[in-house]
């Protein structure tokens, strides 16, 4: 894997290539863009490319340098990432006990710290006080999807390399590459992973969300004799990992919206084209305000799971205002 390798980011990475090549690199980076579409793998191709013993600026595959990088067993690379929610200061901690050692060889220490946002404060301050007097063979790389929650006194002594969502085509091909599946599902899965490559394996790993999405659109349906199914979908969603409760939502959402673009003839711009004629068929069972409501019942629901409160009340209560709208009174 190198800069050759890496879909979709040129524009990122002939930032940082220019700032290799014209010898300004800077002490520290932001990768910042939406999760799942390269800046950790840019970021160890950055390293690559900064310690490659032949000098090759995209970093060269072969030399012992960029084979280490590559297992992630060279040390002058270190990834840090949330144990537990968060990053915290005893990580830190160990990291700059280590870069009081000599480096050990090659040219740059490389320290991607992943999910930077669950930098925990006191990990920040210490993170600051490295940037405030780093060692001079040292460039970090901080990765996030949500730069607003970094302290700006962080932001400020980064360059930030922004990312963007990859195109459908784009996911398409590297779920070519990566999957088995047949090209039916590939179109479907680039179109429901909207970019992120990250979003599109977890169909390709887990045959499970894509029966779940069929649970979802049999309710979609408005079949009262399966409500009860909901709480059965609650319970068992609620055991899930939180992102991955969000990618069910997030199918749930898709579509909604499918079903609001179809009612104003849309059809070019759905996503579950799989679904078209149904979807055309239930899209008068739907009204806009419905589907509105429907639409902010969800988005709701993905905060109030954030924040900690009973997933399973919250799914439950979430799927009865979109079956039963007509219960809601609204002042
Ligand atoms: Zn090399």
């Amino acid at each position: 894997m190198n800069f050759n390798t890496v879909k979709g980011q040129n524009l990122s990475i002939e930032r940082i290539q220019a700032d290799i090549e014209q010898g300004r690199i800077c002490g520290a980076y932001l990768f910042s863009g939406p999760p799942g579409v390269g800046k950790k793998m840019v970021a160890i191709c950055f390293a690559k490319a900064l310690n490659c013993k032949k000098n090759n600026f995209r970093g060269c595959e072969e030399c012992s340098s960029c084979l280490k990088m590559e297992k992630d067993a060279h040390p002058n690379l270190r990834i840090i990432f949330p144990e537990k929610e968060s990053i915290k200061i005893e990580q830190i901690r160990n990291l700059k006990a280590e870069s009081g050692y000599k480096i050990y060889e090659g040219k740059r220490r490389v320290w991607i710290i992943d999910e930077a946002d669950k930098l925990t404060q006191e990990a920040a301050n210490s993170l600051l006080k490295i940037m405030e007097e780093p060692p001079s063979d040292l460039i970090l790389v901080l990765i996030t999807h949500i730069p607003r929650t970094l302290p700006s006194t962080i932001i400020s002594r980064c360059r930030t390399i922004q990312f963007s969502r990859l195109a459908d085509r784009e996911v398409t091909e590297i779920l070519r590459e990566k999957s088995v599946l047949s090209n039916n599902l590939i179109s479907l899965v680039s179109q429901l992973a909207r970019g992120s490559i990250s979003e599109a394996l977890k169909f390709t790993q887990s045959e499970e969300i894509l029966r779940e999405r069929e649970v979802i659109f049999n309710l979609i349906k408005k079949n009262k004799s399966l409500s009860s199914q909901v709480f059965k979908l609650s319970e068992r969603w609620s055991g899930k990992q939180r992102a991955d409760i969000e990618t069910l939502l997030n199918i749930l959402l898709f579509f909604l919206r499918d079903i609001l673009i179809l009612k104003v003839d849309g059809q070019a711009f759905i996503f579950n084209r799989d679904k078209l004629t149904d979807l055309l068929n239930l899209k008068d069972n739907y009204s806009f305000s419905t589907l509105y409501r429907s639409i902010e019942a969800v988005e709701q629901s993905k905060v109030f799971i954030k924040a900690n409160v009973s997933t399973q009340l919250v799914l439950e209560t979430t799927w009865m205002k979109i079956l039963y709208p007509e219960q809601l009174t609204y002042p």
